[in-house]
């Protein structure tokens, strides 16, 4: 990302170049800290590197920043909130080969936006919204404004609380029988968030649990998301196939987010 072409496409001008070079090192930097982080929790857990991707999320930062990833060789971004979403997909829709990853809380009404351009969503909990996407990635399937069903990783809810999203671990084997039952929808697996003030790696150990009866009844659903910035080695070594890392890349958000 240092050719005048990207710089001015990114419509940086008076100093941008030293701005992005910056950024740039600052984003490989962390990108190999990581790398290394995570390598290091595989080795810890006698597992191959390659079985567990690294997913940038990118939620409050620039499409910029997102930009200078790709640059970098990153294709998979993770996004938290429809709207921000949606205008950076259409700002970067130059960019080839980009797998959006919707990871958020998804209101029903927002469905046929992120059926639009998601590959996958990770936080489906409810039959409602199941249909709601199911709906919508058929409409956009039969509009040519995608070519592939959408991914669901199912999310499941590891305290009691239903304000925080997530399905309860009863209800997980119907709602992946509702996945199975939609053409448009592909069954790939668990995600969670372990609740605040909670050992990470006991909720990480209780959710492979969940997704192994999962895969019993559904071999293709491989993905277990677990793992963010702040817990990824107890994820690994519990499992995970995918940690959604923020503040370790990009740096602190501006604001709490969802
Ligand atoms: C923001 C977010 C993350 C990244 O969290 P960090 O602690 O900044 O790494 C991961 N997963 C979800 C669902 C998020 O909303």
């Amino acid at each position: 990302m240092t050719s005048e072409s990207s710089t001015a496409a990114m419509g940086i001008e008076t100093g941008g170049e030293t701005r992005v070079t910056a950024r740039t090192a600052e984003l490989t930097a962390n990108l190999t800290t990581l790398t290394e982080r995570i390598d290091a929790a595989c080795r810890v857990a006698g597992r191959e590197p390659d079985t567990v991707r690294l997913l940038p999320v990118t939620k409050f930062f620039p499409a910029s920043d997102i930009e200078i990833l790709y640059g970098l060789g990153r294709r998979e971004f993770g996004e938290s909130r429809e709207q921000e979403a949606s205008e950076k997909v259409a700002q970067l829709r130059h960019l080839a080969h980009v797998r959006w990853e919707f990871i958020g809380r998804l209101q029903r009404n927002k469905a046929k936006h992120v059926a639009r351009w998601a590959n996958a969503v990770y936080s489906v909990d409810s039959d409602r919204l199941a249909t709601a996407l199911d709906t919508a990635v058929t409409a956009a399937l039969e509009a040519g404004d995608r070519a592939t069903p959408l991914r669901v990783l199912l999310q499941v809810s590891l305290d009691a609380d239903p304000t925080r999203g997530g399905v309860a671990p009863d209800d997980l084997p119907a709602l992946a029988e509702r996945i199975e039952e939609s053409a448009s929808l592909q069954l790939a697996g668990l995600m969670a968030i372990p609740p605040l003030g909670t050992d990470p790696a006991a909720e990480f150990a209780r959710l492979a649990d969940l997704h192994g009866r999962l895969l019993a009844a559904h071999p293709q659903a491989r993905e277990l998301s677990a793992g963010m910035s702040n817990d990824l080695e107890a994820a690994i070594a519990h499992g995970s196939t995918c940690v959604r890392v923020g503040t370790a890349l990009m740096g602190a958000r501006p604001i709490t987010s969802p």
